[in-house]
């Protein structure tokens, strides 16, 4: 069973209540939690892990190089390149491999094979036995990389590989690749949203990705109580989907600050969550 929490938009509060589902599923079935949103992880913070038992460096995306030896300046790969990655500097073509994407147009049409693609280390992926009986695998992508998505991929094969009924996925933010490789062959989503229009409107943008994957849903209205109106408005479209609301609590955020699971904190949101999970629980299993 695969559980992806999800969001269209940043800070609503899907780490929280990813780390929460991990936790309490932990208690009745073996749970592997993963975070897929690998340009900044955070579930770890969530539940209080700081450093990792496995760190493996992973490539999961390439760049050219060209070989000034075998480079006759013709200008081909510069004219040709979609994304500005090649400069002319002086008479000289060098790729930057901050815009490179890998592409391999720039090798195709050189005339004197001076261009090659190869891999490079773009990211790690990360392992930790957490103290609360399960284990968290994370990812993270180096600054200024690209394919997030691939290792989302990689992440969930890892994860795969370890023992478990229930695998809950923290899903980036946004839309983007890592998105939809986080959504896709999932069993689940839940759509955490905060009441705000722009959150209500990225809700709309995130369920046509669940939808699309053909994935089940419902959805979770976190600090409900700091827009009342706009959140009755939120569960009214939910409707038979609504699966709970959370609300605003200044401990929730004491909790990250400590580094401490708010389910084991004194928030008085506690009860909100478990109920969430009670009706996820019956509607997953
Ligand atoms: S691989 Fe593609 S993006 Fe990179 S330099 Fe060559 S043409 Fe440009
Ligand atoms: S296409 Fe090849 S030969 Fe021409 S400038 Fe680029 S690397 Fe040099």
């Amino acid at each position: 069973m695969n559980i992806v929490v999800a969001s269209g938009k940043g800070g609503t509060g899907k780490s929280m209540l990813a780390s929460s589902l991990s936790l309490l599923f932990s208690k009745k079935v073996k749970v592997v939690a993963c975070d897929c949103d690998v340009d900044a992880p955070n579930l770890g913070l969530w539940l209080g892990v700081t450093s990792y038992d496995v760190v493996k460096p992973i490539s999961t995306s390439e760049k050219a190089e060209i070989d000034s030896e075998k480079c006759i300046g013709c200008g081909r790969c510069f004219e040709n390149c979609s994304f500005g990655a090649i400069e002319k500097i002086d008479s000289n073509f060098i790729v930057n491999p901050l815009l490179c994407e890998g592409c391999g147009v720039c090798r195709m049409v050189c005339p004197v094979e001076a261009v090659k693609v190869k891999p490079v280390t773009n990211g790690e992926i990360r392992i930790k036995e957490t103290k609360w009986g399960f284990p968290l695998v994370s990812g993270q992508l180096k600054p200024g990389e690209t394919g997030s998505g691939r290792i989302v991929q990689e992440l969930r094969k890892r994860a795969n590989r370890i023992d478990h009924d229930v695998m809950i996925l923290d899903a980036a933010a946004g839309i983007g690749c890592p998105v939809i490789a986080s959504v896709t062959n999932c069993d689940y989503a839940v759509l955490v949203t905060e009441p705000t229009p722009s959150a209500f409107s990225d809700l709309g943008r995130i369920l046509e990705i669940v939808n699309h994957f053909k994935v089940s849903y419902g959805v979770v209205v976190n600090k409900w109580d700091v827009n009342p109106s706009i959140s009755e408005k939120i569960i009214k479209w939910s409707g038979e989907r609504f699966l709970g609301r959370i609300s605003y609590d200044r401990e929730v955020v004491n909790s990250i600050v400590a580094l401490r699971p708010v389910l084991v904190s004194k928030s008085k949101v506690k009860g909100e969550i478990i109920s969430v999970y009670e009706k996820i629980r019956k509607l997953t299993t």
